[in-house]
């Protein structure tokens, strides 16, 4: 007879016990691969920045061609990039397959 619990007497997993804490967790930390952005190529549609799962895409504040305030990528914030490469597959420029506005290399640690 098995001594294997049931999945219902299995501890629940992945349980957040504190709201607002992911800020705190290194999810860089598990990273193979990273995206580099080529702000020469890149057109701020900020797709990257809406399907980024760990909020690594930071923006900043700039001024578009008719003179009013809008959000540019500024940069991946390594700390909490974890390499999954949504980003990268999910930039139209990339898409589009001419040049790259995300590369994606392998992170020498
Ligand atoms: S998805 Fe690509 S083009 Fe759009 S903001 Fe990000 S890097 Fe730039
Ligand atoms: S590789 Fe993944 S975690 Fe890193 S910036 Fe891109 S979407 Fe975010």
């Amino acid at each position: 007879m098995s001594t294997l619990k049931t999945w219902q007497e299995l501890p629940h997993g992945g349980v957040i016990l504190e709201a607002g804490s992911a800020a705190k967790y290194e999810t860089g930390s598990w990273r193979t691969w990273k995206p580099i952005t080529h702000r020469e190529h890149c057109i701020h549609c900020l797709a990257c920045w809406e399907y980024c799962p760990e909020d690594a895409i930071v923006l900043e504040d700039g001024q578009d061609p008719s003179g009013g305030t809008r959000k540019f990528v500024k940069e991946v914030n390594y700390f909490h990039c974890k390499g999954c490469g949504l980003c990268v597959r999910e930039c139209p420029v990339n898409k589009e397959g001419k040049v790259q506005a995300l590369g994606f290399v392998r992170d020498e640690v």
